[in-house]
């Protein structure tokens, strides 16, 4: 009685249909297999051996939902197969494709192994298929879940790293990469420049038009510089109406240039806020790395002081130090 009603709820149970690797170099074995998955809606590729397994898997990085692996195979066998599947994931930076290994061997010591190899479960041929169909289902309830965790963790690595009303890279990240970016000039003996920018009278636009006036002109200026920057040139939004780019390969000229440009950029602006129609400036600071004196202290320091001279100069200009 009691094993009726079990199978009959495990025969409720509703799949989305995955894509599922088979891996069997027996065809009979794989047909037998296909037909059940089909039946259950699911789309299906198959491989004959590890070899062809790792190929399609890598090809279809991704795509590939779950792996059915026979372990007895000629070639590679079924947990060399596995273990070669987990380093390339680990190579693309921790995928997961859970694998359920189907065997006609039973020793603990092959359950043992086919764990120890990276698979995730372990069913012993004939396969069932109402013990399949709830083990795909346990699969890809960890996956889903797996995606929900990941899906956390780029909006959290997002809320740490990118400023919401502009969209560009905060203080602390810009900073980082600042600081990353200048030891890779370093070491390729790349010319390497930063300015800070800091837009005019900015206070003014709050005071007169009110904060939401003054977020919009924010977010205008981050859209017009983000849409025209250079190929080699990074910005973060560093303060308020402070922002910093960071120019590499660039050198004392070629960072003056670049900054006119995007100041002529923010200059043309139009930026419309309600009924009114608002037009910004934008001070830049400039200067280059002094290889064997300068560090990022000090080059963010000269910057900043070449800003200062660019609001005392009278603004909407670029100062290089
Ligand atoms: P200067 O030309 O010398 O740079 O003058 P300024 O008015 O631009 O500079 P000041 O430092 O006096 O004012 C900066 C203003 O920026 C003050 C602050 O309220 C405003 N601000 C800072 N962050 C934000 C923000 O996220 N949104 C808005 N709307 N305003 C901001
Ligand atoms: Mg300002
Ligand atoms: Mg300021």
């Amino acid at each position: 009685m009691m094993e009726k009603r079990s199978l009959k709820q495990a025969d409720k149970i509703v799949l989305k249909p995955i894509t599922v690797l088979i891996v069997d170099d027996s065809i009979s074995e794989r047909v037998l297999i296909r037909a059940r998955l089909q039946q259950l809606g699911h789309h299906v590729f198959e491989a004959s051996d590890g070899y062809r397994a790792s190929k399609i898997f890598t090809d279809k990085i991704g795509k590939i939902d779950l792996i059915l692996l026979d372990v007895q195979m000629p070639g590679i066998n079924g947990f060399e197969t596995a273990m070669r599947i987990r380093e390339f994931e680990e190579e693309r930076g921790g995928e997961w494709c859970p694998i359920i290994f189907l065997s006609g061997r039973n020793e603990p010591e092959d359950i043992a192994q086919g764990i120890e190899s990276g698979g995730d479960d372990y069913l012993v041929k004939p396969i069932n298929s109402i013990i399949l169909q709830a083990k795909i289902k346990s699969m890809q309830r960890i996956a889903d879940m797996r995606h929900r965790l990941l899906d956390y963790q780029h909006q959290l690595e997002k809320l740490v790293n990118i400023d919401e009303l502009t969209q560009l890279p905060n203080r602390r990240n810009f900073y980082m990469t600042l600081e990353n970016e200048l030891n890779r000039a370093k070491r390729h003996s790349l010319p390497f420049s930063v300015a800070y920018m800091d837009l005019d009278y900015f206070k003014q636009v709050n005071d007169s038009y009110g904060h939401d006036a003054g977020d919009t002109v924010l977010q205008s200026v981050a859209k017009i510089i983000s849409a025209n920057l250079r190929g080699c040139d990074l910005i973060g939004r560093v303060g308020g109406e402070e922002f910093c780019f960071c120019l590499i390969g660039t050198d004392a000229d070629k960072v003056i240039s670049a900054c006119n440009r995007y100041r002529t950029l923010i200059e043309g602006l139009s930026i419309q806020t309600g009924d009114q129609v608002l037009k910004i400036t934008a001070s830049f600071g400039t200067t280059t790395f002094i290889p064997g004196s300068d560090d990022s202290s000090s080059l963010i320091a000269r910057a900043d002081k070449a800003l200062y001279q660019a609001k005392e100069m009278g603004r909407n200009c670029v100062k290089h130090l």
